[in-house]
């Protein structure tokens, strides 16, 4: 396939940037986003990358994606956001979930963007389902079928302690192509949860909860665990 995909909105702290909750929508849709792209490729799909980091304004920014997707020929164009609107961000034990915007019923990109929520819900967020915008930029002036994927909630604590970028991207993926890329890093078989006690004279404690090929995943990891109230550090193996 041949596919656009960009992160919504502006980085983080730009005017025009995205939600912000628990967690930034500017920053982990470029997570996400890259994964994704990552992935498309090492599955041999071609990708190009449409965000905009440089938009004076967020109709500013929306021109530029609009027109760096409409610079290509594709078979797909995925714009990647986080939701808000959960206010939930004690956490009642359930997630708000993912949703998937089309342009319409009749939208080409429909099938997939079901499959796509599919995907994600798999990984135990709730399934909103697709939704019809028209009124959307990215739908509406966008030439090849499109959809603008909501991975999950920025303001909902159980969403966001389920998500990790690496995961979400996964199911994206997945949805869009029904492919999975085989060697991708994941926790390894051996070592990936070690415990290491030596006695109380000649203490060495040491709990390990991953290993990794790829350093952002080992940060990814990292940084859930410290999402999560624990501290945790990286060493190289
Ligand atoms: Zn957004």
């Amino acid at each position: 396939m041949i596919i656009n995909i960009h992160a919504g909105h502006n980085p983080a702290g730009k005017v025009a940037c995205g939600a912000v909750g628990l967690i930034n929508e500017s920053t982990e849709n470029r997570r996400v986003k890259d994964e994704v792209i990552s992935q498309l490729r090492e599955l041999g799909h071609i990708v190009y990358d449409c965000t905009v980091d440089n938009g004076s304004g967020q109709s500013d920014v929306l021109n530029k994606i609009v027109a760096k997707c409409n610079a290509h020929a594709v078979d797909l164009d995925v714009s990647i956001h986080f939701n808000s609107g959960a206010a939930d961000k004690k956490g009642n034990g359930k997630t708000t979930g993912v949703e998937v915007l089309v342009y319409s019923a009749n939208s080409e990109s429909k099938g997939t963007a079901e499959k796509v929520c599919t995907a994600v819900a798999e990984l135990g967020f709730k399934n909103r389902g697709v939704k019809y915008r028209p009124n959307l930029r990215v739908l509406k002036s966008t030439k090849a079928p499109a959809m603008l994927v909501e991975c999950c909630f920025v303001d909902d604590r159980d969403d966001v302690e389920k998500y990790d970028y690496f995961s979400m991207a996964t199911a994206i993926v997945r949805g869009i192509t029904g492919q999975a890329v085989q060697n991708v890093p994941e926790t390894a078989p051996a070592g990936s949860c070690e415990e290491t006690v030596v006695g109380p004279s000649g203490a060495l404690y040491r709990v390990q909860v991953g290993a990794y090929s790829r350093r952002e995943n080992a940060d990814a990891m990292a940084e859930k665990l410290r999402r999560d109230g624990f501290d945790a550090f990286i060493v190289m193996a």
